[in-house]
């Protein structure tokens, strides 16, 4: 379906075309996928910072306020999706900024704009996850000495498993009101959705472990296997990507029709046969722009200028990895800096409060149950 939108090639004018195309090679080694790599490893070593930050401030409210205090870093609230979507919502039916959990919406809001201009960067350049998965399905490529790939009934059918999965927390939120919402926050649960979170990997039960285990094999097997079938939240920013001005876009007059863009593709999409790269699963990590060899032929650009000589088509409207790096860094910190400038980052919750939950999250239970 996705495929029928985008636009396809005539294979008989791209032969004709490829006739007369000579290899002019781009003028400089592409490092696109040496800077992506970078930052996926440099946000990575974020969240490690903020999650030891967190687990001290944990222990120390679980041993009493006894010990080495550190300040709760809010950054962790990245890690609740769910808070941050109901904390958006609640934003947008009451003018309000939630005082729990704001960072979790700060982010959310971050992650969504990034979406919105650069496809769905954010997974393949700064999700944690997004990175674990690549690392894995590589590694098993190197076990395995492939990867496997679902084939097309399969594969369409469980990568709607995440909209689905969206659609369900969609759901959820939307039916309820901005009291509703406020109040959830409010409960002992909401309050410490985030050592619920922390608890939950380290306290993890049998259950937990065994998924667990399975996404891991899943991952090493099949590309970006949470990413592709499972993860909502990239459901949710892939939706938001569809509207984003720049994408993959290749130039059929000087595309020599190798093919290797379509093969470095790891959501699989057929690269070598569109003009352009609508699709949801795109997750803008340039591999397929790291491979072409010809200069001009495949880029992560604007739209071309209309009219223009060949040579032109593509000045000014490419977006090379430092700029989507420099973008990417500018969403993130120019939200984060915007929410603590206006006092809105922190979870400002009395210490005589966290004393008395934090060492007993574990037993308690989500509201609705
Ligand atoms: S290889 Fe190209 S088309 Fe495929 S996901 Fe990455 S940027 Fe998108
Ligand atoms: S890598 Fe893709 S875009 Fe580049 S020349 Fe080959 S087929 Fe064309």
């Amino acid at each position: 379906m996705e495929e029928s939108a985008m636009e396809t090639q005539s294979a008989k004018g791209v032969s004709r075309l490829n006739e007369k195309k000579p290899l002019i090679r781009r003028p400089v080694a592409d490092n696109s996928q040496r800077i992506r790599h970078l930052v996926q490893l440099l946000f990575v070593a974020l969240n490690g910072w903020l999650g030891v930050q967190f687990i001290l401030w944990v222990r120390y409210f679980e041993h009493g306020g006894e010990g080495f205090y550190v300040p709760r870093p809010p950054g962790a609230e990245g890690w609740l999706p769910i808070a941050g979507l109901m904390n958006l919502k609640y934003l947008l039916f009451t003018g309000r900024v939630p005082s729990i959990h704001p960072a979790a919406m700060f982010l959310l809001i971050a992650f969504l704009l990034m979406s919105l201009l650069l496809k769905k960067a954010f997974c393949s350049w700064l999700c944690p996850v997004g990175t674990l998965s690549e690392y894995l399905w590589k590694i098993g490529r190197r076990i395995f000495r492939r990867n496997l790939r679902l084939p097309r009934w399969a594969d369409s059918p469980f990568r709607g498993l995440k909209y689905l999965l969206l659609g369900f927390f969609v759901l959820v939120i939307g039916a309820m009101s901005g009291e509703a919402l406020e109040s959830f926050m409010n409960t002992p649960y909401g309050l410490v959705a985030d050592v619920k979170m922390l608890n939950f990997f380290r306290d993890m039960g049998q259950t937990a472990a065994i998924v667990l285990a399975i996404l891991v094999f899943g991952s090493l097997l099949l590309k970006n296997f949470w990413c592709r079938y499972l993860c909502p939240y990239g459901a949710l920013m892939g939706l938001v990507s569809l509207l984003s001005p720049v994408k993959i876009r290749r130039d059929a007059e000087h595309c020599l029709d190798c093919g290797k863009c379509a093969r470095a593709c790891p959501a699989s999409l057929p690269v070598d046969r569109l003009t352009q790269i609508r699709s949801a699963e795109c997750n803008a990590c340039l591999a397929c722009v790291a491979v072409c060899p010809r200069q001009d032929a495949l880029q992560f650009a604007l739209a071309p200028r209309r009219g223009a000589a060949a040579s032109h088509r593509w000045f000014r409207r490419t977006l090379g990895p430092l700029a989507v790096t420099a973008v990417l860094a500018y969403i993130f910190f120019g939200l984060m800096l915007f929410a603590r400038a206006t006092n809105h980052w922190q979870t400002n919750i009395p210490r005589s409060v966290y004393l008395r939950l934090v060492p007993h999250a574990n037993e308690l239970s989500h509201p609705g149950m």
